[in-house]
């Protein structure tokens, strides 16, 4: 293990050394008061199984319940930090909290609902020991998934690999490990919207990808909603592709190809037979669909208008309100 200085850096105070543990974990939870107790217990087993010293970081995500106060319970017994966020920022942004808070080897990221079985903890450390710096978990089927949420999301993943430089695999998880390097660098980016699917691609590095199959929710019910999944979708489209924004000039230009094309004929057909009068359903529907298309295009434009707002006004992705560090000496 080794050792490194950190604390507040003033002068004439020695820094408190803090020992680098083997593995840091990273536990983002909104409203997991039914579940946080027993999956910071399961993951410190299984930490203890597996590496010789470990920390537990557990963000909450502005939650309305007791999940914090259930998570700096179990700090008296297991090295677990707790965070809490002002509010929800979501669950992007509470991972980003939690993984700037680490100070482990490597870090794994984990669902508060132990949805993700820990049992493979062990060959993803296995994989890591062959030099890879991420592994992360894929899960194998999307069964219990309804038919039209398949469809959206296989929809969604189409589009945005259509722009992205890198691959953005479809059924990755956030459950992954991944090596001190690869943290500092997803900490050192500076987006304020964040698609953390991507970054971890954008970032690099050494992957393997391990297959899952997921558990069902231990208790509660899911805090993606269609209107969460939608607004997440949004930010991962417009913070990876610019095709959004570029397909309009294909549009446009093969839309005026065949206006000039269909104005020749008219010019023609009027030449050869005389003009007949007719002809308002044509227009009528030749103004709507262009105000519909320039609509849509617009909309576009301001989708993308306003991540950059966000980012110009610069401010900072979450705030954490209070922040308890492990007291637990490790056992
Ligand atoms: N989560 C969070 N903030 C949010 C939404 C979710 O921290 O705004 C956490 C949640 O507590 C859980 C993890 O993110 O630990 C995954 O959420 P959930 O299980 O609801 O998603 P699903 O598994 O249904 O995709
Ligand atoms: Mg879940």
């Amino acid at each position: 293990m080794r050792a490194e200085a950190i604390g507040p850096r003033m002068p004439g105070v020695l820094p408190l050394p803090r020992a680098v543990p083997d593995l840091s974990f990273v536990i983002p939870a909104l409203n997991e008061e039914d579940n946080i107790a027993e999956t910071i217990r399961r993951v410190a087993a299984e930490a203890r199984r597996l590496v010789a010293s470990f920390e537990i970081v557990v963000v909450d995500d502005g939650s309305s319940d007791a999940t914090f106060a259930a998570a700096k319970a179990q700090a008296a017994t297991f090295p677990v930090r707790t965070l809490r966020l002002s509010r929800n920022f979501g669950k992007e942004h509470a991972i980003m909290a939690g993984l700037e808070r680490t100070i482990g080897a490597a870090v794994v990221i984990l669902d508060a609902d132990l949805q993700e079985p820990l049992g493979h903890l062990e060959a993803m450390l296995a994989h890591r020991a062959e030099g890879f710096e991420m592994v992360y978990a894929v899960r194998a089927g999307r069964e219990d998934e309804s038919l039209p949420k398949r469809a959206f999301t296989r929809l969604f993943y189409a589009m945005l690999n259509l722009g992205s430089d890198t691959a953005i695999p479809a059924d990755a998880r956030d459950f992954r490990l991944m090596d001190r390097r690869v943290v500092d660098a997803l900490c050192a980016l500076p987006e304020r919207n964040r698609f953390m699917k991507g970054l971890y691609g954008w970032v690099g590095f050494r992957s393997k990808a391990v297959p899952i199959r997921l558990e069902p929710r231990r208790a509660g019910a899911s805090k993606f909603g269609f209107r969460k999944l939608f607004r997440l979708g949004l930010t991962g489209l417009t913070s990876f592709t610019a095709w959004p924004l570029r397909v309009w000039t294909s549009i446009g230009m093969a839309i005026a190809v065949c206006s000039i094309l269909y104005g020749l004929w008219i010019v023609l057909r009027t030449l050869l037979f005389g003009s007949d009068v007719p002809g308002w359903s044509t227009l009528v529907v030749a103004v709507s669909l262009l105000g519909g298309v320039q609509l849509i295009s617009i909309g576009v434009l301001g989708e993308y208008l306003a991540r950059v707002f966000t980012e110009v006004k610069g401010r900072p992705g979450f705030i954490v309100a209070e922040d308890h560090p492990a007291d637990a000496q490790q056992p």
